[in-house]
């Protein structure tokens, strides 16, 4: 993996959720139970966001409503200025290949191996140009699993799995990657060096990520802002910047000067539910 270097502050607005609300019984709204509510957050391009609260406060729900895979209830999403989704608008998952997901699960479809795995988004959209093949294998290679592109899901760990479903959704290079606590149930070593790689991949990408975690250590050594939701219905009780310098190193963050403010702060947050 080649080092990561993320020198440009990100600064353009790219995705923008403006008083979003989300209830799951549309039908009935006076008895809803909303799920989130009046959530306002702008997310930069090229910017790295992690996302922490509470079990239930609504952060897979925010992830399905940005993949437009759920409508929101209320308000609506900017995507690059133009209005993309909002409360009685067609859903367009995925929003027109703009966004990819890197769900807990990895989805992988076990009857292919994993090249075919890595270009069965590009097939789906025709026959793919040499250069797709091109991106495809220095993906591939990046996540290191160049010797086990003729292998099958079930002959992979679970750090491969992940590697694996990662350079698919970079494969046909969406410019927003969401992440659903993706490496929650591997083992310390291996979560901490795909944090790494993941970094480095970020650095070289340059995507715009929204990754969702239960780690607060995860969430400080990987992000450049951690965003926490509180409540029922759910909504951002804490945003922070990490002023921590990169390229950083995963597994000594927490020797990073500033980091026992940020952790002392988000776990705050989080044990208080939000409250002041
Ligand atoms: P988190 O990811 O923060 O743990 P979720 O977004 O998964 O939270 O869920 C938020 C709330 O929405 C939970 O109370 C959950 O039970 C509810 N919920 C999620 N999906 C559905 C659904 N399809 N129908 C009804 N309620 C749902």
């Amino acid at each position: 993996m080649k080092p990561e270097v993320h020198a440009v502050a990100p600064s353009v607005a790219l995705l923008q959720l403006q008083k979003l609300g989300v209830c799951y019984d549309q039908g009935q709204l006076a008895t809803a139970r909303w799920i989130l509510r009046d959530v306002d957050l702008t997310v930069h391009d090229g910017e790295f966001v992690t996302i922490m609260g509470s079990s239930g406060a609504g952060k897979s729900t925010l992830l399905n409503v940005v993949a437009q895979t759920l409508a929101p209830s209320a308000g609506r999403i900017v995507f690059g200025g133009h209005t993309v989704g909002g409360e009685g608008m067609p859903l367009q998952p995925g929003s027109g290949r703009r966004i990819g997901y890197v769900t807990q699960d990895d989805n992988l479809l076990p009857w292919r191996t994993v090249w075919d795995n890595v270009m069965f988004p590009l097939t789906l959209a025709g026959k793919p140009s040499a250069s797709d093949v091109e991106r495809a294998q220095r993906l591939v290679e990046q996540v290191g699993l160049t010797q086990w592109t003729g292998h099958y899901p079930h002959q992979l760990s679970g750090g491969m799995r992940k590697r694996a479903s990662l350079a698919r959704t970079l494969a046909y290079d969406p410019p927003v990657v969401l992440m659903d606590e993706p490496f929650g149930a591997l083992d310390a070593e291996t979560r901490a060096q795909l944090q790494a790689d993941l970094l480095a991949l970020w650095a070289s990408e340059r995507k715009t990520i929204l990754f969702v975690t239960h780690d607060i250590n995860e969430a400080i050594a990987l992000g450049d802002r951690v965003v926490v939701l509180c409540g029922s219905p759910g909504r951002v009780a804490l945003e922070r910047h990490l002023d921590i310098p990169r390229p950083r190193d995963p597994e000594t963050i927490f020797k990073a000067p500033s980091f026992a403010g940020h952790y002392d702060a988000i776990r705050a947050c989080l044990r208080s539910g939000g409250q002041p």
